[in-house]
This record gives structure tokens, sequence and C-alpha cells, in this order.
């Protein structure tokens, strides 16, 4: 088997939400069970630095850094009514995007597939604000970082079950980052409707396939075949980024998408493949996800899929049936855009 990086640091543990379904529990649930696995001989683990503060500011406004350091100097408080911050978060966000960077930084240099498996998570966090559990937006700053030192043109796969709203503004009007998100709809943060296609340059870079609440595998397979894949491979991106939450599986509490974990194998299996023929790196940094029973298998078949293994973890679909006319309307409205039937 081909190497796997994992991105991760024991600070991550120590951005303290208190009672709240973002917690330290997440991360501790995936290394034990990667631990009882055996996994650790092919999972190599990489310690990231913290990231400087001019990277953080190609996403974030100088402004609202200040203010979350200052919070959490305080001793911690609310970013919104959904983001708790405690003392240290400030810089374990700091390194959560240090984790991203990384992730990009071993795939762009030695062509490992590598995951960050980090919090807090980002793709909701805008440009003036942290919203949804959300500090730092650690996928689109690692993206931007990667344009900068390593390519010209950079995919984000975003398939947490919630629109990563922060993530597709970030890069709106361009065409350099291409932004691909399979979230359910309508759900959190109300963002990510068929029509936000991007703008200016921007027009057609932004690729919102929203579901409704049971949607499952066939339907999930049926998006990547027709129009993630197809779509990737006409961009031709010299990195692909997954925004890797595992929220959309059918057992999470927060969100009523209905993947199997085996899901999570054949998404990231697909991306390999299309990595593998298009020549660009694959990389992904986890996002959400909930249920600590969930989401270490979620987590085992999405590193073995971006290496092109088959799934460890078994599970039956939900889905009876997927969702074939969504499918067609949706290859219909992007047809204007990319070259996919
Ligand atoms: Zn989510």
């Amino acid at each position: 088997m081909a190497d796997m990086r994992i991105v991760y640091h024991p600070a991550y543990l120590e951005h303290d939400t208190g009672v709240h379904p973002e917690n330290r529990e997440r991360l501790v649930s995936i290394l034990k069970y990667v631990e009882k696995g055996g996994f650790g001989e092919y999972l190599k683990f990489t310690r990231p630095d913290r990231a400087d503060l001019e990277l953080v500011y190609r996403i974030h406004d100088e402004e609202y850094v200040s203010r979350v350091k200052a919070i959490c100097d305080g001793g911690g408080g609310y970013l919104d009514l959904d983001t708790p911050v405690s003392e240290k978060s400030f810089d374990v966000a700091l390194l959560a995007v240090g984790g991203a960077v990384r992730c990009v930084d071993v795939t762009c240099s030695d062509g490992s597939a590598s995951f960050g498996l980090l919090r807090p998570p980002g793709h909701h966090a805008e440009r003036d604000r942290g919203m949804g559990f959300c500090i730092f937006n650690n996928v689109a700053i690692s993206a931007e970082y990667a344009l900068e030192n390593y390519c010209r043109r950079v995919a984000i796969v975003d398939w947490d079950v919630h629109h990563g709203n922060g993530t597709q503004n970030a890069f709106y009007d361009r065409s350099d980052v291409l932004f691909v998100s399979i979230h359910q709809s309508p759900h959190y943060p109300g963002t990510g409707k068929l029509e936000e296609v991007g703008m200016g340059e921007g027009e057609g870079y932004t690729i919102n396939l929203p579901l409704p609440s049971g949607a499952g595998d066939g339907t999930y397979s049926l998006l990547f075949d027709h129009i993630v894949i197809p779509v990737l491979h006409e961009f031709r991106p010299d990195l692909i980024l997954i925004s890797s939450g595992f929220d959309a599986h059918m057992d999470d509490p927060l969100s009523g998408i209905a993947l199997s974990v085996e899901a999570y194998n054949m998404m990231a299996r697909k991306l390999h493949e299309c990595a593998e023929s298009t020549g660009s790196g694959l990389s992904a940094v986890l996002e959400g996800g909930y249920d600590t029973e969930i989401i270490p298998k979620c987590f085992i078949n999405t590193v073995v899929g971006m290496n092109g293994q088959d799934a460890v973890e078994r599970e039956t679909p939900a889905e009876k049936k997927p969702l074939e006319s969504r499918v067609r309307e949706y290859i219909e409205h992007f047809k204007s855009y990319w070259n996919i039937v």
C-alpha cells in the first residue's frame, strides 16, 4: 500500500467547546479506532506547525483575526451562538490552519495523499466572522497557499452535509479555484442553492448540488459519475482538496442525508482515480461529523479510498432508489458551463 499521511497535533484536543457536538471526542474516537485496528503502520502521522498570520490574512480580515485573539485572551466566549471559543482556541485554530497547509506541502512535494485530522473545522468561516463551529477557513487558506507555492488550479470538493459558505465566498469570482459542494438543503447555513454558480471570472466555477433529507449512496454516486468527476477532468486541477465532513452519514445527529460508511470509500476512490488520471494531488481536511461511533469508520474508508483501496467498513445503504430526475436536472443546469452529459 502506498503511504497515507495523516496530519495531526495533540493540541487539537485543547479547543474546549464545553458541552457541544464539535468536541475533542471526535478526534479521540478516530485515534482510538486507528490504534485498535492496527492502522498505524499504514497511516504515517505528521505534526504541523502554527500557520503564519500573513497567510490567514489572505482569507480573513486582520480585524476579525484580532477579535478572535482578544476573545480567547480574555478567557473565551462565543463567535456566534453555535461557535464557542476557549482560552486556547486561537492558537489551536492557527494550528488547524497549519495542519491544512502541511497537508498541501506533503501532497504537493512528495505526491502522497494526505488527510488533516484537525479541529476546529473551517468551511463555514467567512472573511470577517466565525460561524457554525468554524473559526478560520482551513481549506480556503490552504488552497491559497497551494496556488502561491505549487499550483495553477485547485479544486475543492466539499462533501460535508452542510454547505461550505465560507469557502464558496472566498473564491466566488475566481476561475483558479473550482468549488463543488454536495449538501443537504434546506439546512444550515441556508446558502448553496443551485443558482449560486459564481460571478464574473468565476461564473461556472462554483457548483452547488443541494439534496433533500433522505438522499443517499446511489444519488451521490450518480452526481460523482455525471457531474463531479467529468467537471474535474475538464478543469484539470493540480490539486484536489476534500472538505471532508462525515455528517452526511445516516446516523449523524445533526442532519438527514443518509449515506452509508461505504459511500465515503466510493467517493474517495472516484477522486483517487480522477487524481491519478489527471496527475493531480489529493488531500483532505476534516470538517464536521458528530457521531463518534461512526466517524472513525467514515475516516478509515475515506483514507483507504484516497489511496485507491477497498472499503474497510461495510454497511448496507439506506437509500432505496437514487434521485435520478434530480441528477438529470442538475446535469442540464451545468451543461452550459461544462462538457457533461
Ligand atoms: Zn457539517
